[in-house]
């Protein structure tokens, strides 16, 4: 039975409760930007339609509350298992309250639970687009990421031309951040699709590949979703860790794979760690990611980054005396992204000034920077000071307790793990004994009030110059 316009006071009054429930959680500033003007549409069948004004605020709602007004819909009322998302027609007849039913553009797709818009691609193409920089010319090859770079050019090469083969499947590339995973899977793509454009490649994150695969079970077009997939000649999947925990997309993903495997098609998956140490990972699908080649990529050594940065230098054609990036390989340790951060603010700045940079300069304009890499913060100096910050105990960053007081603080340690560790959200998680979806809510819900709340970022900014000097 559809409970719409005039619908009895209970469904209203778990509209109320939900809604407060959601301004406790993520405060009054952010409230007020994405919920106030959400108006309830109805409840049938064990789903809530809410109505928004506008498409932009329906895929921020969509994208980062979605999942948490469900679940709080379902803390209210257990039959509710789905909570959709919708936009209200710009001359539609809106009541200040959901007392009419608003109309409904028909033609916006509702956007439920975790999907996020900006991650899908309205032309239905299912590899994300490549980075025209990661090419094969630009990897700086050593010591490091030697047996990496080997594997990929050996599977890029074999991809291609009259003898087309498969030298291992999978082939398994893995390392920590900023290390040059993605680069050696765009540039195997770009190899392949300027060799022989006839080969059909799809390179996407396995974050994509988790949302199209729920649009498709969403949209009942699991059929296409497979064929897709099943017809190419190259699949890589990047960050394959995302998955971890979701049994359904794994599951998914294990029968693609072997789909592929049996039919001689290359593979290529990235991933933070080894196929043994993926934690969340299925037994099976573990045992059989090892069955390739698995390449480590290790931290960069010295020489690497001095080689890299060389490089780099060159290709914007900046002029970096040579001193200057000895200084900055010795420096800047741990992965090639902020090395390559460090050397364009160098090259900004000595275009602003007109000027190529003295290391004296290079140590003012790199000081936050330099300071981050001396000194790596952990998790459990995070919890101890944002607990002295917000005067609580150091055992509620782990505790239970929901309280806004604990909660909030626990939010932005979570937070300040994620932007000044090397840690995933999973061993994130691990230290405030939640799961790493609870991380990745707090991640996005201090991100969101930064913007709002002056004072949270104000206390943020603080707390991250302590950590960080
Ligand atoms: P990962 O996917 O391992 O996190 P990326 O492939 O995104 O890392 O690399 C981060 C940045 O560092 C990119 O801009 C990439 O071009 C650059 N990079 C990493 N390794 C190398 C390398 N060996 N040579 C040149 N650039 C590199
Ligand atoms: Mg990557």
């Amino acid at each position: 039975m559809t409970q719409s316009a005039g619908f009895g006071g209970d469904v209203q009054g778990q509209w109320v409760r939900v809604r407060g429930r959601l301004r406790d959680e993520v405060g009054e500033a952010a409230y007020r930007s994405w919920f106030t003007s959400m108006t309830l549409r109805d409840v049938a069948g064990g789903r809530v339609r809410l109505s928004v004004p506008s498409r932009f605020l329906r895929d921020r709602v969509a994208a980062h509350y979605a999942d948490r007004i469900r679940a709080l819909w379902n803390g209210e009322n257990a039959s509710i298992a789905a909570v959709e998302i919708l936009v209200d027609t710009p001359n539609g007849v809106r009541a200040p309250e959901p007392i009419s039913t608003p109309r409904v553009e028909p033609a916006a797709a509702p956007a439920i639970l975790q999907a996020t818009p900006d991650i899908l691609d309205d032309k239905g193409d299912v590899s994300a687009p490549l980075d025209p920089r990661f090419t094969f010319e630009n990897f700086v090859v050593g010591k490091p990421n030697e047996l990496a770079h080997a594997a990929a050019r050996r599977v890029a090469d074999a991809c291609v031309g009259p003898g087309r083969s498969v030298p291992f499947n999978p082939l398994f590339l893995y390392g920590g951040v900023g290390l040059g995973k993605t680069h050696l899977m765009h540039a195997i793509a770009w190899h392949v699709r300027t060799q022989d454009p006839s080969r059909k490649v799809i390179y996407l994150s396995a974050e994509k590949f988790m949302y199209q695969f729920i649009r498709a079970l969403r949209f009942k077009d699991t059929m296409a979703f497979k064929e897709q997939f099943r017809s190419v000649d190259l699949l890589m999947i990047d960050d394959v860790q995302f998955i971890s925990g979701k049994e359904t997309t794994q599951e998914e993903f294990f029968h693609t794979f072997n789909a592929l495997v049996d039919q001689n098609r290359q593979i290529v998956i990235s991933a933070d760690k080894s196929p043994s140490d993926l934690e969340g990972m299925e037994e099976r699908m573990r045992s059989r990611l090892g069955w390739g080649l698995v390449a480590d990529i290790h931290p960069t050594t010295y020489e690497l980054r001095l080689g890299i940065l060389q490089a780099k230098a060159e290709q914007r054609k900046a002029e970096v005396p040579p001193k200057l990036l000895e200084f900055l390989a010795h420096k800047i340790t741990s992965n090639v992204r902020e090395l390559e951060g460090a050397l364009n603010r160098i090259a900004a700045h000595a275009q602003l000034v007109g000027r190529a940079i003295t290391l004296e300069t290079a140590h003012e304009v790199l000081q936050d920077l330099l300071r981050a890499s001396e000194r790596r913060v952990t998790i459990d100096e995070i919890q101890k000071r944002v607990a002295e910050h917000y005067n609580i105990r150091l055992s509620d960053m782990h505790s239970a307790r929901r309280a806004r007081a604990v909660a909030r603080p626990r939010q932005v340690a979570m937070y300040l793990s994620k932007q000044l560790t090397t840690r995933s959200l999973p061993e994130i998680g691990r230290k405030f004994f939640r799961d790493h979806t609870t991380v990745m809510h707090a991640v996005r819900t201090i991100e969101d009030l930064r913007g709002t709340d002056r004072s949270l970022a104000e206390d943020i900014d603080l707390l991250r110059r302590m950590l960080e000097s």
